[in-house]
């Protein structure tokens, strides 16, 4: 399969991608090859799925097929021609960069291209932009730049003036339900929940629909609006969602820390008691534990991110009821609840509640304390 067949419901996007890498093949560096790119999408929408899968098609003797050693090494950052910069920690320091400039002149050594992925440019320090920005000025004539990040003003306008930019945009529920089925054998019904809710985040819906804890954990999140009758109320549904959030992204992080361990130890050689490592080894899974606690850190805070926006699309339903659009919710299934509160408030009040959430995202974007942030949230949400 083709490497782009993965992007969902992106085709204006990969029509230019494919173009783009068949003028590269042609040695044509014209209008529509360009060393510098920029993808802007909301979360879900496959920016850097979109990212890779261009890679993938720069360097792949057969225009990204998607399953060739090329293609599935570039995928991991394990093809010596491309590397995938993904950020373990709230931000990508100056140092960081200064050592990736020095990789990213290197002529490419299989392929026609060396290229860089960095999938969360919004990450950038200050410095470490501007260390970028030289680079991508003067590209080595071999070296690609693809840039990933939410929207146009999380990147520098030096930067997103030196690159082509692409907007990724959310797929529809119709084009979710139809990969999961699809692609990942997920069952008509189930998907048709999990593309509903997760309002066309697909990895959001893919991981509801293959994932009964995760399910289960919705569920009480979305009970939460019902039960802020008083501010004690609303502390305990605070801590309710905090726990919740970072049971659930512990669980995903302890899997992959472990792994992570052990692949290191292993290239040092030696098996899980560490014992018996080339030197530097446990230097090096120090180093690997420090950046794991810091990742641990962002994971919880996208895990209550991601539960916010989840109870954002209650009151969603809520104003949707109350102008008389009861077709148009996404919780169908919570219609009664979401009825009975559509009659016990007002319009604005509901505007003010979704205003409220969007509000502590943005604190917690902001690195706020999440527990303090939540709080305040859970308290302004039980004002009727
Ligand atoms: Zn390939």
């Amino acid at each position: 399969m083709n490497s782009f067949a993965l992007l969902v419901g992106q085709e204006h996007i990969t029509d230019i991608l494919e173009s783009a890498a068949a003028a590269s093949r042609n040695g044509a560096e014209t209008q529509s090859m360009t060393h510098a790119w920029l993808f802007t999408g909301p979360p879900g929408s496959g920016r850097s799925s979109a990212a890779v899968a261009f890679a993938q098609a720069l360097i792949c003797p057969n225009n990204g097929c998607g399953n060739c050693s090329d293609c599935t090494s570039a995928k991991t950052s394990a093809h010596p021609d491309v590397e995938i910069i993904r950020t373990e920690g709230l931000s990508i320091k100056v140092e960081e960069i200064r050592e990736l400039l020095t990789r990213a002149a290197w002529a490419p050594s299989l392929s026609a291209w060396r290229v860089v992925v960095i999938e969360d440019a919004d990450r950038l320090t200050e410095s470490a932009a501007n260390a970028l920005l030289k680079a991508i000025e003067e590209p080595g004539t071999r070296t690609v730049w693809l840039l990933c990040a939410p929207t146009l003003h999380d990147v520098l306008p030096t930067i997103r003036s030196r690159c082509r930019h692409l907007q990724l945009r959310t797929p529809s529920i119709g084009a979710v339900i139809q990969v999961l089925i699809n692609r990942d054998q997920i069952s008509p019904d189930m998907a048709q929940f999990a593309a509903r809710v997760s309002q066309g985040h697909i990895g959001r819906a893919r991981f509801l629909a293959t994932n009964e804890m995760a399910r289960s954990n919705r569920k009480v999140i979305m009970q939460l609006p019902m039960k802020l009758g008083s501010l004690a109320c609303a502390f305990e549904a605070a801590q309710t969602l905090v726990d919740i959030a970072t049971i659930e992204a512990n669980t995903a992080s302890e899997k992959r820390d472990e792994l992570e361990i052990e692949k290191l130890r292993e290239a040092y050689g030696k098996g899980a008691t560490g014992r018996g490592m080339a030197t530097g080894g446990s230097k090096a899974v120090k180093e690997l534990e420090k950046e794991q606690r810091s990742r641990a850190i962002r994971v919880v805070r996208d895990s209550i991110d991601g539960a916010l926006s989840d109870l954002a699309t209650f009151y969603r339903d809520v104003m949707l009821v109350q102008s008389g659009s009861v077709d148009a919710i996404v919780n169908s299934d919570l219609l009664d609840e979401i009825e009975r509160c559509a009659h016990k408030t007002r319009e604005d009040s509901s505007t003010k509640k979704l205003e409220a959430i969007m509000q502590a995202r943005a604190q917690l974007a902001m690195n706020a304390a999440p527990l303090t942030s939540v709080e305040a949230l859970m308290c302004r949400l039980a004002w009727p």
